[in-house]
């Protein structure tokens, strides 16, 4: 038994394209593949948001769906391949929704109908821990590859595309009106200066099909955030033989539960006990090489004191160089004492001289004689 389309997307029935279109990325985003490697029940479930979204985002479908529900589509119904695999159209229209629209406009057109490839974006996650190793990431990326049963032509097998009867290949025609001479873009081949008779079954004469592939990516060691990746011709296939476009890979690293990044340099804020700080000691810390490094604390240290761990940060990218780890301390004070800590406490206070704390007392008579300026006027 199917799950309704509705209730998969987690709409109303009277939901408006804007809110499909909302309640799908949601799902998608957390449903991906790509998010959940080798887990089958994210896989379908990905399937479904999809299908489900196909129908109803399309209104002829839509209303179908709506009188006949599934069986609308079933046993050649109005089809839309049933949202087992991922179809040709789907995975198109899921690119562009989730990994961001195709860049830079990128169909330029030449000569002898010829189209380069769209550019596309893919948004990847690392933590700082990769970006700190380098890695070789695994990709998937579904996109438009030439059609490899009529190399790209469009053309059936064993046949050519052949020039336009209409304009013999100029892709514009002329017409004369009154007086005027009118040049327009060809309405047989549209501009493209050749005609398909036979259109290659596999791609429709288009020249190019959607398929998934796997890509592997090297994301070098020192990577920063917001970093743009080009893969030069990895993009959508070109149309009829032209060149393909680029694939950008957009880089964001996650933020990190102890160091904080600034270039190469990191930062980490240790807690240290109030004792330690007067007393000093030392407390370990790990650092993103997956080794730990020990801190030494000195007597007296006070709250906010930078410790700096040389060569303990980030690579530079394609450089030898290597950051450094800043620590700072940041000193807890006791709570929760007991009566025999209070007890210890006090007795403290009692032997402290203005020597134990020379910023303190040297502050508030400094202050005191500000307040009493005052007076003098
Ligand atoms: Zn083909
Ligand atoms: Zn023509």
């Amino acid at each position: 038994m199917k799950a309704d389309f509705y209730e998969t997307l987690g709409v109303q029935k009277g939901a408006d394209d804007k809110e499909l279109k909302s309640a799908f990325r949601k799902l998608a985003m957390q449903f991906h593949p790509d998010r959940n490697p080798g887990d089958d029940a994210c896989e379908h479930k990905f399937k479904e948001i999809n299908e489900a979204y196909e129908t109803l985002k399309d209104p002829q479908k839509r209303a179908a769906y709506d009188r006949f529900g599934h069986a609308a589509f079933e046993n050649g119904g109005m089809g839309n391949g049933g949202g087992q695999g991922f179809g040709a159209g789907g995975f198109a229209d899921i690119f562009e929704d989730i990994f961001g629209d195709m860049m830079g406009g990128g169909r330029r057109r030449s000569s002898g109908g010829r189209e380069r490839g769209a550019d596309l974006r893919y948004n990847m996650e690392i933590t700082l821990e990769e970006a700190f190793a380098g890695k070789t990431a695994q990709i998937r990326v579904p996109t438009s590859i030439l059609c490899t049963e009529c190399a790209g032509s469009g053309a059936k097998a064993g046949t050519q595309p052949v020039t336009c009867s209409m304009c013999q290949g100029h892709g514009k025609v002329r017409a004369s009106q009154g007086f005027f001479s009118i040049e327009r873009t060809c309405p047989q081949c549209q501009g493209r200066g050749q005609t398909i008779k036979d259109p290659c079954g596999k791609c429709a004469g288009q020249g190019r099909v959607t398929e998934e592939r796997s890509l592997s990516v090297n994301i070098p060691s020192g990577i920063e955030d917001g970093t743009r990746i080009r893969l030069a011709n990895e993009g959508e296939a070109g149309l009829r033989g032209g060149p393909s476009g680029d694939l950008y890979i957009f880089l964001s690293v996650k933020p990190h539960e102890f160091f904080q990044r600034d270039g190469a340099d990191l930062y980490c804020k240790v807690p240290i006990s109030m004792t330690t700080a007067a007393l000093g000691g030392s407390f370990e810390v790990a650092t993103l090489d997956g080794t730990q490094t020990r801190v030494k604390v000195p007597e007296g240290t006070q709250n906010g004191r930078q410790f700096r761990l040389k060569g303990k940060g980030m690579p530079i990218l394609r450089q030898p160089q290597v950051g450094d780890l800043y620590i700072q301390t940041a000193v807890e004070t006791p709570q929760s004492l007991t009566r025999r800590q209070r007890e210890l406490l006090e007795e403290f206070e009692k032997l402290s001289s203005t020597e134990n704390s020379p910023q303190s007392s040297g502050f508030f008579s400094r202050m005191k004689d500000f307040f009493e300026s005052f007076g003098d006027k």
